[in-house]
């Protein structure tokens, strides 16, 4: 993988191959805050569970199950409430348990809520919300997301946090912190982009990549990282995205 890091002049043709357009406010996460690198041994070396084995069609039906909404707990700042959805089709995972995934990312001390500025709360059927979290087929995928349609990776459609089960459930080749820190990043890279941040650069070979960066699909000399905060402050890098090429969709998933 390069380390150069050009930027693409079509950051926003990119962005949208990638299938995580950007929100239209993105000027709000232009602010760049480094911090300094330290080793990441943690990630390297955190318990890997062994996952579900979660399968799915290519092509779901768009049918949904809704995970239980939570009690209302502690709330700091503006509430953001979010609904859970995953595609009927997918097997091996349950609305529940993605929910939880979802929930644990959402309240860890190094995810968005940090700020002290915003809290989430999952809802149930039927109850107001301010966004959906989706876990979908690959060809759902596309329909919900309204773009290119890459079939591979995840996206930001307005208020449709939508992710790949394809990436969910394998996450991508060369990453180097497993899946549960991929995971996490998912959640918390689609989830910036409904908070309206953009995409943004690798700061320098062997940091900890911004959350923001598009990790799915090259490292760029950057270290996994799936948290908009370390050691309490907010890490973030200039706004940008690279020319990466996204690769090709998986289909079903493999027996
Ligand atoms: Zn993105």
């Amino acid at each position: 993988m390069s380390v150069r890091g050009s930027v693409a002049p079509a950051a926003v043709a990119i962005a949208l191959l990638a299938g995580c357009t950007p929100a239209a406010g993105d000027a709000g996460a232009a602010t760049p805050v480094f911090v300094p690198a330290s080793p990441s041994k943690s990630a390297a070396a955190a318990p890997e569970p062994r996952p579900e084995k979660i399968t799915y069609p290519a092509q779901g039906a768009e049918a949904f199950t809704a995970a239980e909404g939570e009690p209302a707990g502690e709330r700091q700042g503006t509430l953001l409430r979010y609904r859970v959805l995953v595609e009927k089709d997918i097997k091996g995972i349950s609305a529940g348990t993605f929910a939880d995934a979802v929930r644990t990312t959402l309240a860890d001390p190094r995810g968005w809520t940090a700020g002290g500025d915003l809290s989430f709360r999952r809802v149930g059927r039927g109850r107001p919300h301010d966004f959906t979290v989706y876990l979908v087929t690959p060809g759902t995928r596309d329909v919900l997301c309204q773009d290119a349609g890459d079939g591979y990776t995840s996206c930001r459609n307005g208020d449709k946090v939508v992710l790949n089960v394809a990436r969910w459930a394998n996450g991508v080749p060369g990453y180097r912190a497993g899946l549960r820190v991929y995971r996490q990043y998912l959640v918390n890279h689609e989830v910036g982009h409904r908070l309206g941040h953009g995409h943004e650069l690798c700061p320098g070979k062997g940091r900890p990549a911004p959350v923001m960066q598009q990790q799915t699909l090259g490292m760029h000399g950057c270290t996994p990282n799936s948290w908009p905060y370390r050691d309490g402050e907010r890490y973030a890098g200039a706004s940008g995205a690279y020319e990466d090429e996204v690769p090709p969709r998986e289909g079903a998933s493999k027996p």
